[in-house]
């Protein structure tokens, strides 16, 4: 039997999140990479794309101190979400672990994705099922 791959959509992304990996589309025509993933090429619209494992690896791109959360997030107030620039190339938000305070944050910072040990399925799909941490 032929292993359909899953649809390059938001939650196929979160599936693969919750298994531990982080993945993205890369478009088979141009090389761009997505993460989270499209349907189409964002850079020259072809749907020929094909799933990559990234390794979650990149710098700090941007970030901000969260004071005020959504609810889900406010026991965990304040916190910071940074942008990481992937070493593979494509940008990708989240939360940085252990971090409270905007000094504790530079840009180009190395940092790392690690993943929630226990993802609970029932209350899927949920943000995040990942964060990064500092290298
Ligand atoms: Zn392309």
């Amino acid at each position: 039997m032929v292993e359909v791959p899953p649809p390059p959509t938001i939650e196929s992304f979160y599936k693969y999140i919750a298994e531990g990996k982080l993945m993205g589309v890369k478009c088979k025509r141009c090389g761009r990479i997505m993460v989270p993933p499209k349907p189409l090429c964002e850079n020259c619209m072809a749907k020929d794309l094909e799933w990559i494992q990234l390794k979650g690896e990149g710098e700090i791109d941007s970030f901000t101190i969260i004071h005020v959360p959504p609810a889900p997030f406010s026991s965990i107030a304040p916190y910071a979400v940074a942008v990481v620039r992937l070493d593979e190339g494509p940008k990708i938000p989240g939360i940085v672990k252990g971090v409270t305070q905007p000094h504790q944050l530079k840009i180009g910072m190395r940092v790392r994705m690690v993943f929630e040990q226990t993802p609970s399925m029932q209350t899927w799909p949920q943000w995040p099922r990942y964060y990064f941490q500092l290298v």
